[in-house]
């Protein structure tokens, strides 16, 4: 049986680790054998109730909620459970540094970086969803995770595809990411400044968190990908490559030296990278939709297109730069995507923010090297103070 705690436990992949969990603890029961997994650890912001049903279900040793107010509903709903509760930042730490085989690093934005650093000093296996704390740490996340021998299983499906093909040569020539072109790939520019959240939000092949969704419209996801991509697999910029692909059925691709080209195929559904990272290295049997390439008729690739979607430029840039720049545009686009679905600025406006930020975050001297994990927090407040006196200054 191995432990796991789950940061990030009330979001989409959080939830669709719990169903991989379930339904793989249910058959081993079924079997007569022991479960596979024991949940340890469940956090949350602010999701009260979907925290307390997660905890009654699956009897974890604590969890942990950051909001003070759903804390008290939390605390009074399980005080005779004999899960322990802790409210706020320190009680998510805490939760964080509890013992456990592997922890599923699922809460959204740069918020995450803080608990899964002290799951990576504590060497457990990192379940990574969430990218927003590697592109915004970077190398340090990653020498971090090596200094303290943890290993990190990616769960972001693109990253986990290459994970899955890559064949532990040398010989790669270059990776693909696909990305599905989001919602308004086929939308004129001249549309754009009318969408609304809620249309952002609407994602043709996945379901996802808001934040997410909305980086997959304006194509920043990809942007944070390709940075996510370049630290995860050791690549530079320059030979990781881009492709649309609408359908979400190839998930990406490794490009190896004599011609080869190896992709990972399956439906659009997180559960089955998920459930590649919890059994890893080994698999489980998971009901997930299957493949029938008999009723998908097409299977598309396009070169994107990066005039109607900046942000894939402007992630691109600052990968190139380095040191400070990924730090910089992830908290800039936090800040953007935030004040969008406040209704604040309009679509365009979300990558108008980052370019912004990023060039006053230049003219200041805020382009640099970063050695410490203080450094990053230093620069991460920096680029959301940057990108929230631009967006006011936007403001509608
Ligand atoms: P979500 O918004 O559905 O869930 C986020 C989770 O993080 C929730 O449990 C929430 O309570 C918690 N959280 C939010 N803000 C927090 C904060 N400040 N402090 C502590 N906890 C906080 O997000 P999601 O779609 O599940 O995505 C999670 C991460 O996984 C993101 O980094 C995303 O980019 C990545 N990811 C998601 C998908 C997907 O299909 N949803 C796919 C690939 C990668
Ligand atoms: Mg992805």
């Amino acid at each position: 049986m191995k432990t796991l705690s789950i940061l990030g436990s009330t979001g989409s992949v959080g939830c669709s680790t719990l169903d991989v969990v379930a339904e793989v603890n249910q058959k081993s029961i079924a079997l007569g054998e022991a479960p596979q997994f024991e949940v340890v650890v469940l956090t949350a912001f602010n999701n009260a109730k979907c925290l307390i049903e997660q905890a009654l279900k699956y009897r974890p040793k604590m969890v942990a909620i950051v909001d003070a107010q759903a804390g008290q509903e939390v605390k009074a709903a399980l005080q005779n459970s004999g899960i322990e509760v802790g409210i706020g930042i320190e009680a998510l730490n805490a939760a964080a540094a509890i013992d456990s085989d592997m922890v599923m690093a699922a809460i959204v934005g740069a918020a995450g970086l803080f608990p899964t650093l002290i799951a990576v000093q504590r060497g457990a296996k990192i379940l990574l969803a969430n990218k927003e704390c590697l592109v915004s740490a970077g190398e340090l996340f990653v020498n971090s995770a090596k200094k303290y021998g943890a290993e990190i299983v990616p769960v972001d499906s693109e990253h986990n595809a290459i994970f899955q093909v890559m064949d532990g040569t040398n010989k790669v020539e270059k990776l693909i990411l696909t990305a599905s072109g989001g919602p308004f790939r086929t939308l004129q520019a001249s549309d754009f400044a009318n969408i609304t959240p809620e249309q952002a939000c609407k994602h043709p092949n996945w379901e996802m968190g808001k934040k997410i969704s909305v980086d997959s419209a304006t194509m920043m996801n990809k942007g944070l990908e390709l940075i996510e991509a370049a630290y995860l697999f050791n690549m530079p910029e320059s030979m990781i490559d881009i492709l649309i692909h609408p359908q979400s059925i190839v998930h990406s691709m490794v490009c190896y030296q004599d011609g080869s080209v190896l992709a990972q195929m399956g439906a659009p559904d997180m559960r089955i990278p998920i459930a590649y990272a919890l059994a890893h290295p080994n698999r489980i049997a998971v009901a997930t939709p299957r493949l029938d390439l008999t009723k998908i008729h097409d299977l598309q690739f396009f070169a994107p297109d990066t005039l109607k979607f900046p942000a894939l430029d402007l992630a691109r840039d600052s990968l190139k730069i380095g040191g400070s720049a990924p730090t910089l545009l992830n908290a800039a686009n936090e800040v953007a995507v935030h004040t969008f679905l406040n209704r604040n600025v309009t679509f365009t406006q979300i990558s108008l923010i980052v370019e912004k930020s990023m060039e006053a975050a230049d003219k200041q001297g805020n382009l640099g090297k970063m050695e410490t994990i203080e450094e990053v927090m230093h620069y991460d407040k920096i680029g959301r103070q940057i990108a929230t006196e631009i967006a006011q200054s936007l403001a509608k």
